[in-house]
């Protein structure tokens, strides 16, 4: 095997929070890794207690919407109720765990910032008037990127993902496909969600230009993937991968013992 070489990576966990949130904190905890959880609305009104928790741990809350539907095909009033719903949770959240928010943080469900799901197809320029009204109302929540450390986002028809409003990705551990029943890419086992990681990673670190840089990685809070959250988090660690929040992200009475 090739040497390992330590990258920066940030570890961010999609529609939280759920039944299984608890164990994967444990799980971070004993491996001094701090994440940005992406919420729904909808799990945290069914569990206000776990998101209270997840700050207290030091980790950073950040609105996925209210219940995960498509931005390209929906009213902007839809959009905006999706949006500031589960900003009231995620506000009432910092003020009972008693620390001040470090900032507002959105992530698109299914990666469709107003043109199109990024899996599915790439974006459509019909959706161009869409993407850039979408994120002037990301602006005026006040929504910012978070400062990553390292990361070069590819660059994307219609799309500034550097720029924009709403925090984007670089590696999607895509373990989420075994939950859908639908393979894709040839992922049909944990093994083989493994393999690919290990498979990036490796590219990475013979490709000069890439391998020093930052990944935001993707994984998901999902209760049937609760037996693949660790595997995928210590593998990324065991191919370099080195965990901390962006900038300016630490909770101001948690992480004690962190910087
Ligand atoms: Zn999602």
């Amino acid at each position: 095997m090739d040497a390992t070489r330590a990258f920066p990576a940030c570890l961010t966990i999609d529609d939280a929070p759920s039944e299984d949130t608890t164990r994967k904190l444990s799980a971070l905890e004993a491996r001094g890794i701090k994440a940005i959880w992406f919420c729904r609305g909808e799990y945290l009104d069914r569990r206000p207690d776990v998101a209270v928790a997840i700050i207290q741990k030091g980790h950073v809350l950040g609105n996925h919407s209210w219940n995960h539907p498509a931005f390209s095909s929906m009213r902007l009033s839809k959009a905006r109720a999706q949006i500031q719903r589960t900003e009231a949770l995620i506000d009432l959240a910092y003020s009972r765990a008693g620390i001040p928010r470090p900032a507002r943080l959105f992530r698109f469900p299914w990666g469709d910032k107003g043109a199109g799901t990024h899996l599915e197809r790439p974006p459509e320029p019909a959706g161009a008037e869409r993407v850039r009204a979408l994120q002037a109302m990301l602006r005026e929540f006040g929504f910012v990127q978070p400062a990553f450390d390292g990361v070069a986002f590819p660059p994307y028809p219609f799309y500034d993902l550097a720029g924009d409003a709403d925090t984007w990705f670089t590696f999607d551990a895509m373990e989420w496909v075994l939950v859908s029943r639908k393979p894709r890419d040839g992922i049909d086992s944990l093994d083989a969600v493994l393999a690919r990681i290990d498979a990036h990673l490796r590219a990475k670190r013979h490709d000069v230009e890439a391998r020093d840089r930052g990944e935001v990685v993707i994984v998901h809070d999902f209760e049937a993937t609760a037996r693949t959250f660790t595997p995928i988090v210590d593998r990324l660690v065991m191919n370099g991968a080195s965990f901390s929040l962006p900038h300016g992200m630490l909770g101001h009475r948690a992480g004690g013992g962190g910087r």
